[in-house]
This record gives C-alpha cells, structure tokens and sequence, in this order.
C-alpha cells in the first residue's frame, strides 16, 4: 500500500454562544483539544464576533487554527448553508454582509413565534430570546430550547419535526443571503468558500448538480464531505461528487451542544485518501500555535 502523511485531526464546523452553540468559544476550544483536535475552526451561523477569541483559545492550548463561520443562503427555495473558511475575519465587506444576512432574523422570530401561538403556544419569541439575548442571532435552535423546556416536546429533534421545518406552524420562509454574495464576501476576505453538508437539502439531482454548478462558477472551491449530520452512505457518495466536480473537501462535526449533538468534536472519520483536503488549499492561512517542545 502506498505511503501517506500521517492524517489530520481537522474539525472544521461547529457553533459557539456567539450563535446556536451553548458552550462559549474557549470552552469549545478546550473540549475540541481534548478530543485530540489538530486543526479547528469555530464557524457560527453569519457571525464572525467569536473568531478572536477562538483563534486565541486555540493558540494557547496548542492547536492550529483556521478562520471560519457559516452563511445562510437562499437557493432553489430552499436554505443552503455556505462555509467559509481561513478569511481575514476583520475583512469589512465581509462583516458588513453576515450583519445584512442577520437583518432579517428579528422579524422573522417574531412571525415564527405568531404561527405558533396559533396553535396554542404563547410567549415563544420571549423564551426563544433568553437562549440568546441578541435578536440579530435568534435561530430556530433558540425556539426548540425554549420548546423543550416549557415542556411541549422532549427533545430539540422533535421539535424540529413537529414545528420548525417547511409545512410546519412555527416555520417562516426567510430571505437569506444570495449564493454568489457569500462566496463573494469569504473569497475576496481571501478564504475559501465550502458547501456545508449537503445531504441535508433535499434536493433533487437536478436541483442537486445546479448548485454545485452555480457555486463553482460564482468561485466556490469546496464541499463538506465527513460531517456530523453525515451518514457513511453520505461521506461515500460526495467523495465521488468532490472527485467528479474537482472541489476540495472539508470536515467538521457540526457540534453544537454537549446535550443536543450527536457527533462530538474531532470525532469523525477520516477523509478518503482519494480527496484533496481543504485545509492543504489553505495552509497559508493557518494559524499555527508558537512552536513548542
Ligand atoms: P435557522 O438558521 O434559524 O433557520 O436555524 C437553523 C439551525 O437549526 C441549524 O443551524 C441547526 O443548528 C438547527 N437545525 C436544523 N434542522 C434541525 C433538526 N432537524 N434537528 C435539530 N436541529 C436542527
Ligand atoms: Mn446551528
Ligand atoms: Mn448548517
Ligand atoms: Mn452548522
């Protein structure tokens, strides 16, 4: 068998308090080097406010260190989220555009929480809000918090089935940032743009082979491959798709909450051997830790 370099413990997505993640950026940082974390990223929902912190944890604790946060857009009708990864995190243009994509947020809640006193659950904006505290970040993660604890449903998950996704009395269809925008903003901060797991979407294979298209012609160069809401099925099949569509592959756990998370940090299988990892594309932008014993 052909030799290889040793592989690296990346993890590449996962959320802080900065935005639907409960454990604040140095806490992450701290369970992500004790699970054997090489490389991380800390990449919440259209906000970068938790990257000098993250950066900082990591450094001191000895792990390397990329950029990073995930973009909601508007695609197809659906919602498709975009990582960016290894970007200058004080790029205006690119902080100017996550805080038009959160403009949104606030209004939306409060529609969400109108569709679900109509079915008899009251106060929901107000509860959601106590998870979160800046209207700008408010996510259906918030919601399902709240849901939970005034005892409507038993877990995050249900939640989600029973009252936050498409169809559903507490989903609003929301505006997000258009596909070639985001790419736009973490290449030209000089990152690299990543479509986030995209076994989550639904699509059909048409819908499916237009984004990936669109999103390589807007100057996307990357596509999750091993992520936490990933099955093996999943990773094997968009191996095939980063080969076919010659696009660097990204791993990361998704974690969110030690409570809520299936897939913890740094847990995750490896990459095939066959893809380019994104993080070689990004070595430049690594931000590596004082050199040490
Ligand atoms: P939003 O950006 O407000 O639409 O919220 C999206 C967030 O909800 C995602 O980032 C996930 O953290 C979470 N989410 C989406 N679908 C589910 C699900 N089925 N179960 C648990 N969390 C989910
Ligand atoms: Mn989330
Ligand atoms: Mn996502
Ligand atoms: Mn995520």
């Amino acid at each position: 068998m052909k030799t290889t370099t040793p592989l690296t413990n990346a993890d590449l997505h996962c959320h802080s308090k900065v935005s639907d993640g409960t454990l604040e950026p140095e806490a992450l940082a701290a369970r992500a080097q004790a699970n054997g974390v090489e490389l991380w990223a800390l990449t919440d929902h259209d906000e970068i406010g938790g990257q000098q912190r993250a950066l900082d944890a990591a450094l001191a604790l000895g792990m390397s260190y990329l950029t990073g946060t995930e973009i909601s857009v508007s695609f197809a009708g659906r919602v498709v989220h975009i990582v960016g990864l290894g970007f200058d995190h004080r790029n205006e243009a690119l902080i100017a555009g996550l805080r038009a994509t959160r403009g949104g947020r606030e209004q939306r809640a409060r529609e969400m929480a109108a569709g679900l006193a109509q079915v008899g659950i009251k106060g929901a904006y107000e509860g959601a809000l106590t998870y979160v505290g800046n209207p700008e970040l408010i996510s259906r993660t918030h919601f399902a918090r709240f849901l939970v604890e005034a005892g409507h449903c038993s877990d995050v998950s249900e939640v989600f089935r029973r009252y936050l996704t498409e169809g559903k009395p507490g989903y609003v269809e929301h505006r997000w940032a258009g596909l070639g925008e985001a790419v736009r903003w973490v290449r030209e901060a000089g990152g690299i743009a990543v479509i986030a797991h995209p076994a989550r979407y639904g699509f059909t294979p048409t819908e499916e082979y237009a984004l990936f298209t669109e999103f390589i012609a807007h100057g996307g160069r990357g596509v999750e491959v091993v992520t936490g809401s990933h099955s093996a099925a999943d990773a094997a099949k968009y191996t095939e798709t980063a080969l076919e569509f010659e696009l660097l592959a990204s791993r990361g756990s998704d974690f969110h909450s030690p409570e809520e998370s299936h897939t913890d940090l740094g847990r995750l299988a490896d990459l095939s051997g066959r893809l380019s990892p994104v993080w070689q594309a990004l070595e430049h932008r690594i931000h590596r830790p004082a050199a040490s014993s």
